[in-house]
């Protein structure tokens, strides 16, 4: 171990001083002596060599987007009949099914806020959300025994017909809040509503016509991983449902997706990009019948200047005006996400804001350790090789770093896979899987490519590099280190601080920590603030807001107040009606006992 690790990221990492970050709830209570071995390399399984160049010639690599989703034949009315093999497809081993890890002992403290014109009481389990009872068994099939605190208030705002923004991270269930009630609401009425399409029993691509695509539900989201994810979801909560899902994405073929499109879709989740360029060609793809917009990751859309395309597809077809419902979900909520607000959503809509940009992140622990630049790369060899096995992202700042760590690791045996932008489509859904299965439980990455990845059981997250500020900085950081910890997990973030590139966000890391109760570093304690500034800790992202939220307000702009966008949205001490979720998730218990660490 290199001298610059501190004790306390080793015993965080390697569980000696924090079991439960590290090994199951079983695991760690177990006797001392049956406890598992955590630094035995050989438990890795072996490095899976990966020819990159394959996935590029590979005709049999079947496409996400073209993944199995329930489809019938002929007419069976507005319920589909079950269809055992593909819901084990979907839903996983019925005997795991229910026990899926999620410890909701952390999501007790998370807290909502409901601001805005209409007024939302919170449901406290799934029976009472209004659901179509097939939805209902969907969401039992899924293992979902009781809602988050977004689901509380999403599922009864959509049932009873409203616009919604949600300020939530991935990791939330935010998915689920807007997939289940959207599509429960269509149920039964996807005949009436929906655009004809052929039997897809006996439809043959190329011989019989393709139809246009009409979805009634389209959703919006800045990343190829993340649009992937959602489909997932949607392909679960669409089963029996007579709702058809589709994906469309950059990277992925233009006429595999446009095969799909043209068996019908009901559902169509996309990056903007590649759905912009499916809108201009109207006989592929038309918004016409759309009834369901959401917006995923807004803020990040809006970042990497997406806003035309958002604003051509939020604009819908030439449908009436008022036949569409907005959902606008965003981590932060920015000027930008706020503009595009203002303009597409009905002025009676629910604001939900989950908990606070860090708060959320009490249930991670995480270590800053001081390590220069050249000594990083035996700094990280020392620190996996103390490591039990267990999923691990590590972060890096650039394509090239990522290519070298991913060389270190697989010839120092690690089982890694690495993704970064220079990959193809086909190279990061292969990685992506190899790291989702096991096969690859070390995934090396780029922030920009791992954007809203939702992986179950990633106990570890290293930023081998430290964002920069000119990158993301701290919103980038709290967005990394959220890939462990997922909804209500434990998990670890270890991040190496080089002290002559990382001084520019010392400060707000130093803030960060404190605000999350960790232990800050000695490096990093003449970053700590003090007195009133200690008391009033912030993060940038909502600093940011504040300001201008509060420059309306001081201003008196009582044309903002009246429109709804006044300055309630603060602290959540001031003006925001703090709806604290009553703590009725049981005792703070982890239920992943049968789960295996992946
Ligand atoms: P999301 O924030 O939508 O990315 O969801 C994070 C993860 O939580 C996903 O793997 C979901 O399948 C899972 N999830 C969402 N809602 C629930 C729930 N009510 N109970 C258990 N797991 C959930």
């Amino acid at each position: 171990m290199s001298d610059n690790i501190t004790q306390s990221a080793a015993e965080a990492a390697i569980g000696q001083g924090n079991e439960p970050f590290n090994m199951t709830p079983v695991e760690a209570a177990l006797p001392a002596e049956e406890k598992p071995n955590m630094a035995q390399k050989a438990d890795w399984g072996d490095p899976v060599p990966y020819n990159y160049n394959a996935y590029t010639k590979d005709a049999t690599h079947e496409w996400e987007s073209n993944t199995a989703r329930y489809e019938w034949d002929g007419d069976y009315g507005d319920v589909g009949p079950e269809f055992p093999e593909l819901e084990l497809q979907l839903f996983g081993d019925p005997t795991l099914r229910g026990k899926k890890g999620i410890d909701f002992s952390t999501i007790d403290s998370i807290e909502v806020f409901q601001e805005g014109p209409a007024r939302i009481d919170p449901i406290a389990n799934f029976e009472d959300a209004g659901l179509h009872p097939v939805m209902l068994k969907n969401v039992q099939l899924a293992g979902y025994d009781a809602p988050t605190p977004i689901q509380r208030y999403c599922l009864p705002a959509i049932h009873n017909g409203y616009d919604v923004i949600g300020i939530a991270q991935t990791g939330s269930g935010k998915t689920a809040a807007y997939l289940v009630p959207i599509l429960s609401k269509l149920m039964g009425k996807a005949k009436k509503l929906a655009a004809p399409r052929p039997n897809p029993a006996t439809y043959k691509p190329g011989v019989d016509a393709p139809v246009t695509a009409e979805p009634l539900v389209v959703i919006v989201a800045p990343t190829r991983e993340l649009a992937v994810q959602i489909f997932n979801e949607a392909r679960k909560f669409c089963y029996r449902t007579m709702l058809r899902p589709c994906v469309v994405y950059g990277g992925g073929t233009f006429r595999d997706q446009q095969e799909q499109l043209g068996r019908g879709c009901d559902v169509l989740i996309g990056t903007p990009g590649r759905l912009v360029d499916f809108l201009e060609r109207p006989a592929v793809l038309t918004l016409r019948r759309m009834r369901y917009i959401v917006i995923d990751e807004a803020d990040e859309m809006l970042a990497e200047d997406w806003k035309p395309q958002l604003d051509k597809i939020m604009a819908g077809g030439d449908q009436e005006e008022g036949t569409i419902n907005y959902m606008l979900f965003s981590a932060t909520f920015p000027k930008a996400a706020r503009d595009l607000a203002k303009t597409h959503l009905a002025d009676t809509h629910v604001r939900l804001r989950v908990g606070r940009a860090g708060s959320t992140h009490r249930n991670i622990a995480q270590d800053v350790i001081e390590v220069a630049g050249p000594k990083k790369k035996q700094a990280l060899l020392d620190y996996m090789n103390d490591l039990k096995p267990q999923r691990v992202i590590i972060f890096a700042n650039s394509k090239r770093t990522v290519e070298e760590l991913d060389d270190l690791l697989y010839k120092n045996k690690f089982p890694c896979t690495s993704i970064h932008g220079d990959r193809n489509q086909k190279e990061r859904e292969a990685s992506m899987r190899a790291f989702r299965c096991g096969d690859c439980p070390v995934l090396i990455t780029t922030g920009v490519s791992a954007r809203g990845i939702d992986v179950r059981n990633v106990f570890l997250v290293i930023n081998y590099d430290l964002p920069s500020m000119d990158h993301g900085g701290i919103e980038e950081y709290t967005h990394r280190i959220g890939r462990t910890g997922r909804i209500g997990h434990h998990g670890v973030a270890v991040s190496f601080y080089d002290p002559a590139r990382d001084e520019p966000i010392a400060s707000v890391l130093t803030r960060t920590l404190l605000e999350t109760d960790q232990e800050v570093p000695d490096f990093l304690k003449p970053y700590v603030p003090e007195g009133v500034a200690r008391e009033n800790l912030k993060f940038e992202a909502d600093s940011d807001f504040e300001e201008d939220a509060g420059a309306a307000g001081a201003a008196g702009d009582a044309g903002d107040a009246g429109e709804g966008w006044g300055s309630g949205w603060g602290t959540g001490a001031e003006g925001a009606e703090g709806v604290e979720v009553p703590n009725n998730f049981g005792p703070a218990q982890s239920t992943e006992e049968s789960v295996p660490a992946w």
